[in-house]
């Protein structure tokens, strides 16, 4: 199908583009990379009188590698994130989460501030704002702000961004010294949306556990995050209660069954998909591997 017809809009700054959606109201939308929104339109399940395409403003499109965080643009394609090796050394989850997100060709357009707007709690990077403790920064009529990641995602594709807001940039905060991660998905074909996928960050301080913390994708409403330092906390690597860890994994996440997996399946899968990321992340802090002290 073809999408209902709109005025396509295409703003060369940030004040233009806010200016444009605040004429447009609840009647437009913005077009990012398009890898969520064209088939969404095409299929007829929305259908805004205006689109507003950023792809042409200016000063969006960096990727900033900071002492406290990775800033990521607007208009910075997952693949370009992917790709970067300075947001690879100060925070390695990213590539290790972006290249799950669908097919290279889909990364070579799609954004990854769109994937967070977007906010499908099947996406690998919502996932991976909310384990980081991140932040959105947003502009609008009423001026710029920052919204916490815990407050951003508020449902099934549903953030607190007004309607008239464009989400300028994302930050990563980096981890503390001694921290690894980890990220690890099932899907039934590679570039699939997972079945299930599990992100984590563990921190290990003079040879123990002081800081264990999952994310997941496709197995919660909103992405969440689950502190499991209470469970491994004060153990060694080597000998964490990692299964304790799964299962409380499998106690927190609520998995809806479909065509593809059953809800129980899902469970099953994000616990072992926990065990295996957990513990690999705990060894890696261990041992400084893929670490990402500063
Ligand atoms: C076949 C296929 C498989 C895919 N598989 C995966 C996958 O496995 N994992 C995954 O995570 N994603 C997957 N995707 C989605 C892909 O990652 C998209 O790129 C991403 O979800 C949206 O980014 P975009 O730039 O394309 O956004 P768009 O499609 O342009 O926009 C998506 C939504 O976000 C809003 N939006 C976009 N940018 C902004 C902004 N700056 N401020 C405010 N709102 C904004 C739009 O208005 C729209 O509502 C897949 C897509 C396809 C087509």
């Amino acid at each position: 199908m073809k999408p209902a017809p709109f005025v396509h809009h295409a703003p060369r700054s940030v004040e233009e583009a806010v200016s444009v959606l605040a004429q447009v109201g609840h009647d437009g939308k913005i077009l990012a990379g398009g890898q969520s929104l064209i088939p969404v339109l095409n299929m007829r399940l929305a259908s805004p009188a205006h689109l507003v395409d950023i792809n042409r403003v200016t000063g969006i499109d960096q990727v900033e590698v900071g002492d406290d965080a990775v800033r990521v643009g607007a208009l910075v394609r997952h693949a370009e994130l992917e790709y970067h090796e300075g947001a690879y050394a100060a925070l390695p989850l990213l590539r290790q989460a972006l290249v799950n997100v669908a097919h290279p060709a889909i990364r070579n357009r799609g954004t990854t501030v769109g994937s967070i707007a977007h906010a499908d709690a099947a996406g690998e990077m919502p996932a991976i704002l909310a384990l980081t403790g991140g932040v959105v920064e947003a502009t609008g009529p009423r001026g710029a702000r920052e919204i916490a990641a815990v407050d951003f995602f508020q449902g099934p594709l549903e953030t607190s961004l007004a309607e008239d807001e464009l989400a300028v940039a994302v930050r990563f905060p980096r981890f503390a010294p001694g921290t690894a991660t980890a990220f690890a998905e099932s899907a039934r074909r590679h570039g699939d949306y997972a079945l299930a996928g599990v992100a984590a960050a563990v921190t290990v301080r003079d040879g123990v556990i002081t800081d264990a913390r999952s994310s997941f994708v496709s197995v919660t409403d909103v992405p969440s995050v689950l502190d499991l330092t209470d469970v491994v906390g004060g153990s060694e690597p080597g000998t964490a209660d990692w299964a304790a860890a799964a299962e409380a994994v499998r106690a927190h996440v609520e998995p809806e069954a479909d065509i593809h997996a059953t809800a129980d399946y899902r469970r099953m899968l994000a616990g072992e998909l926990a065990r295996r990321v957990l513990c690999q992340a705990a060894e890696n802090a261990a041992t400084t591997k893929g670490s990402s002290d500063r």
